[in-house]
This record gives structure tokens, sequence and C-alpha cells, in this order.
């Protein structure tokens, strides 16, 4: 790489070589934090083991020739996990020109491990003693000096979350790059001499004041995780989370979008095209373009203050503690607490759910994730449940959290199903790590629900305006591509032949099945389309077109039945084999089918 250099006004062209720094450390080290903060990039972060799974790479901002390749987490560099594998394999093959180690300077015995091992590659090595202001507050004070000593490499108090200690940690990684002098080691350690050599690191570095630094955790821990407080607890807290952000702040926001902005931008085309007299194209314009996309977009606000809710829940290291209660009740069923996290993420999409479950080593238990996975209702599936909970439920969000605690329901029943199927019917033994309790990053948080908002506006603009303006063609045209009334369009005609098979679900119950039918089709290109296609099919409003009952039989065949193509092709990918990805598609389709009839027809049985 080439660099001009002013030097006495001259201006020279220097060969530069760009360095390579690999980061490597435990799970919720803060590597992610110190990625993001060095390359200024939008990567995820989060508080669980799980969501570094990919590598990713960055040009530092403030030392641009300093590339950071970023490795998943792991503890040891013995390939136990698919995470593991995947860093010793880049840290052995990839050549970088530096270690960049991350530890938690809170947990030095657990994280030096890794440390000690890297040691012994041949490669510079310069470790960041991260999480510093946390330990200051918890009175641990880390002598960097005598661990460089005890190690034979720089170490450096940062901050990553802080900002703090940066620049010292730059310069450290790029002396290290150039130092050749680092003499080869061809010490091989057991595992009791590494023990040895960080308890004596750990002796002479750390100081411990008064303050017992775990002491909070384990207080919170007695309560969170109690045999009989653990699961209590956790359906308050997302009954809380949905209640803030379907019925609060978040559902005042979609009303005001709803019924302000949107007429108000309908009033505006209707008045910009009453000049011209082709009235079709007033009707395309507000009907289609305006009253299609905008009923999406009306939901923003609700999505994005729930993925602030999660991604605090997660920041603090509350949603660690979520997949451990849930990983013995998922072990019943052929799962693990790794598919719990597969799932978790597929509360706001089902394609890097799906694709994230490649950190499951057992086929089975992998295949039986991805079959279940898409039963998670995803941020799309949260505009269907939103707007029918506004407009038939009277906004009561205790609906809208009925709904998710069905779609438990159907994991555990598609679980119990697949397993009773399935051959082998072990899951996969999960080793996880329980975080302390931290204040979560609010940069963090912020940087979630901008990311969030963003795909679901870009969705918006895209897919669903397309979709909005082909189901405006076909609510508008008959066969013959004649202007004509709904009733006699083409969707019409197609959504007449399929209703009779929705009818023992109630979609027809007052009268208005084919269009119910014809938005459940629409949904296939993607889940938010049910919406839109409702709000084009039904002028007078869906609370006239169902009853309450056959409403919510629709809202559950539309969360359990096969997610939207996107989702479909990444399962089928993934499985490897086109047969399990139709085995999975039908599966989906049979559940959600007669659950979605159960509930109609038993539901009729008690309410008239
Ligand atoms: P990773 O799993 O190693 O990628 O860890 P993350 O970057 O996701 O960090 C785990 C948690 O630690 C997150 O909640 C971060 O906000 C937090 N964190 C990271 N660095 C720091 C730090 O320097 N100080 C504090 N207090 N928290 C931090």
């Amino acid at each position: 790489m080439k660099k001009d250099i002013i030097y006495n006004n001259i201006k020279y062209t220097e060969s530069i070589r760009q360095v390579t720094a690999a980061l490597v450390g435990n799970p919720n080290s803060g590597k992610t934090t110190l990625f993001n903060t060095l390359t200024g990039s939008n990567q995820q972060v989060g508080n669980w083991p799980g969501v570094t799974v990919e590598r990713k790479v960055g040009a530092c901002i403030r030392e641009p020739l300093l590339h950071i390749v970023d490795t998943p987490g792991c503890y040891s560099l013995e390939p136990f996990t698919p995470e593991e594998k995947i860093a010793s394999q880049y840290l052995l093959e990839g050549h970088p020109d530096v270690i960049l180690n991350v530890v938690d300077s809170t947990n030095l015995e657990r994280s030096l491990f890794l440390t000690t091992q890297l040691t012994e590659l041949n490669i510079p090595l310069v470790v960041a003693l991260n999480m510093q202001d946390e330990a200051e507050a918890k009175g641990i004070t880390v002598d960097a000096a005598a661990l460089s000593n005890v190690f034979g490499c720089t170490f450096v108090p940062i901050s990553a979350a802080k900002n703090k200690g940066i620049d010292k940690l730059l310069k450290a990684c790029l002396n290290a790059a150039k130092d050749i002098s680092a003499a080869p080691s061809d010490r091989h350690q057991s595992t009791a001499e590494r023990y040895a050599l960080i308890e004596k690191a750990i002796q002479r570095s750390v100081k411990l004041s008064e303050r017992d630094a775990s002491a909070l955790t384990d207080k919170i821990d007695k309560i969170l995780l109690n045999k009989w407080l653990a699961f209590p607890v956790f359906a308050v807290v997302m009954t809380v989370v949905f209640f803030v952000s379907v019925g609060g702040i978040g559902g005042r926001l979609t009303e005001l979008i709803e019924n302000k902005l949107t007429p108000l931008l309908q009033l505006a085309a209707q008045n910009a095209f009453s000049k011209t007299s082709i009235t079709w194209l007033t009707s395309l314009v507000c009907e289609g373009v305006i009253g299609g996309v905008m009923s999406v977009v009306s939901f923003v606000p609700q999505v994005t203050i729930l993925y602030g809710c999660i991604a605090l829940l997660e920041g603090c290291g509350y949603m660690s503690r979520i997949a451990f209660i849930t990983d013995r009740l998922l072990h019943s069923l052929g799962l693990g607490g790794r598919s719990f996290v597969c799932m978790i993420l597929g509360c706001g999409c089902s394609v890097p759910a799906i694709l994230s479950t490649r950190t499951i080593k057992n086929v089975r238990e992998r295949n039986a994730t991805i079959t279940l996975t898409p039963f998670v209702p995803c941020s799309a599936k949260l505009a269907v449940i939103a707007f029918f909970t506004a407009n038939v439920f009277d906004g009561n969000a205790l609906f809208a959290v009925s709904f998710y605690f069905a779609s438990i329901a159907a994991i555990i029943i598609g679980g119990m199903l697949l397993k009773l199927f399935g051959r082998d019917k072990d899951g996969d033994t999960f080793l996880m790590e329980l975080p302390q309790y931290r204040l979560p990053g609010i940069k963090n948080v912020l940087r979630q629900m901008w990311q969030r908002c963003k795909a679901f506006l870009v969705k918006a603009g895209t897919v669903i305006l397309g979709a909005s303006v082909v189901l405006w063609v076909l609510t508008h045209f008959d066969i013959h591509f004649c202007l004509t009334e709904t009733q006699n369009s083409m969707l019409a005609q197609l959504g007449k032949i399929i209703s009779p098979v929705f009818s023992p679900l109630g979609f027809n119950d007052r009268g208005c099945g084919w269009q119910l039918a014809v938005a459940t089709l629409s949904g296939i290109a993607a889940k938010e389309t049910v919406v839109t296609t409702l709000q084009i099919l039904l002028p007078n409003g869906i609370a006239e077109a169902v009853s309450p009952l056959g409403a919510y039989s629709f809202v559950l065949y539309n969360l359990l039945t096969i997610p939207c193509v996107a989702a479909c092709s990444a399962s089928f990918t993934e499985q490897g084999d086109w047969k399990k990805g139709i085995r999975s598609a039908g599966f989906q389709i049979a559940v959600a089918y007669i659950l979605s009839m159960l509930v109609y027809q038993l539901g009729r049985l008690f309410v008239t």
C-alpha cells in the first residue's frame, strides 16, 4: 500500500504494509464493542453467547493501516465448539500480524486461560484489559505491568464501552506487529501448568477492595434463577415489554401515524392528482401506494421500541438467563440452549435466526431448530399482531402477549412431534456462561433500534411498495384487464377458489373469507403484506369482516404457517436438502392449520 508523506513541503510516497490484527477473546469480553469502537461499523452487540458467529473485518478509523478481523468468541483454542474451530483455524492459517486478545478485567481467572494458549502461537500478542470502568467500580485494581512480566507480552488497560485507552492499545498493536524480535516459543503447557501460571499472575497483579465484585449478581440470580420464580418473572418481564411497545408509547405513535399522517398524505395526493382526469391514477397512488406502504410504516414505532427493549434485556445480561432457564425444558424436546439463542434472534427475523443454527453441531437438533424457529413471531408478524390488536381487540396488549405464548406452545408441541418421529433423540449439551449484570450500553441499544427501524423502512419502500402496486392492479382489474369492482377482480376470483380451505378456521364467519384467504397468500411475499392486503381489500375495516374468534384464528394461522419466501429459501438451503425443506414447510402448514382450527372450533363452544 502507498502512503503520501509531506516533509519540508515535499510530497514523498512511501510503501507501507497493512497490518492485520485478529480480535480474539471469550464471549462477553467486549470484543464486539471494541470492534465497533475501532472500526465504527454497525455490528450487532449483545450480551449472550452466540452473537458473534461470523467473521467481520474493518479498517481502524484512527489507524487506517490497521485492519481488524473479528473472530467468534471462544474459551480455548481446542476446537470443541464450531466457534472455537473457526477462531483457532483462522489464527493458525490466516497469518494475522498481531493477535489482539480482549479479556474481561473483572473476570481474569477465566479469561487468561485462552491467553496462555495464545502466547504459544508465535504470533505477536497484545492483551486488552477491557471493562476497566467496571473493575474500578467494583474495587478491582489490575497491574498491567505485572501481567506483562508474567506473560511476556503487552497488557493495556482499556474500556471499550467508554472509549478509554484505545490510542495506547493501537500503538501497542502496531509496535508488536513490527517487532520481529519476538522469539518463537515452543513451550506447550499442560492444563495444570496454565492454571498455575494464571494463579501466579493474578496473585501478582490483582488487588481486591473489601467489596465483593460478584455479590450483587449472585443476589439478583437468587431471585431470577429461582426454581419457582424464574418462569413467572420471565412471563412478567415479557408482558411488561409488550405493554410498553405494543400497548403504550408504541401503540399511541402508531395511532398517530394511522389517523393523522396517512390521511394527510392521501389528501395531499388527492389534491395533486385532482387536476388530472385519470381517476384510477388517484386511486392507485392514494389506496395502493400510500395506503399500502403506510399501513406497514405505521408499525415502525412499535417494532423499534420492542427491539429497544430486547436490546436492553440483552445488554444487562438477562437474555443469557432466559436461555439458561429454558435449556432444561428444551432438552426434553431434543433441543438445547443454543436453539433458544437462535429462536431469540428469530424475534427479529427468521433469516439470520436460521443462518445462526450453524452453531448447532447435532444435525437433528439443527434441522428441528430450523423447522421450529419460524414459529417465533418475527418483526414482520408483529405488524400483523399489532394491526389486529388495535382494530379487533380494542388495543388490549394482553392479546398481543397471548400470541407470543401461543407461539411458545407451538414450539413445544412441534418439538414433541419432531422428537416423536425423529431417530436421534438427544440435544446438544450447551455450555453457557452467565455474565454479570451490568448497565446496558445505551449506544448499542440505540444502534440496534436504528438497524431494525431502517430494515423495516427499506422493506416498506421496496417489497411492500411493489406488492401494494401489484395488489392494487389485481383488485381493480378483471381477467380481461378491464377496470372493475373489487368483487369481480382477478384476486377475488382466485380468493373464492381457495377460501373454502380456510372455512374450518373461521376465516369466512362474516362472509369475507376470500379477502382473508388472499391476505394469507400474499403473506408469502412478506408477512407485513397481510396487513396491506386487508387494508386494500376491506374498506370497511377488519372488525366488520371477521368475528374476534375468527380473527384470532386468522392471526394464529399466519404466525405459524410457512414464513416469507426469504426465510423459506434459507430453511431449504441450510438443511442442504430440498426434501427436508419441503418436509419443514409441510410441517409448519399442518401445525398452523390444526392449531388454528382447534382454537376456532373449541372457541365456538364458549363464545357465541
Ligand atoms: P462480545 O460477546 O465479546 O462481543 O461482547 P460485547 O461487545 O457484546 O459486550 C458484552 C457486554 O459488555 C455488552 O453489554 C457491552 O455493552 C459490555 N461492555 C463491553 N465493553 C465494556 C466496557 O469497557 N465497560 C463496560 N462497563 N461494559 C462493556
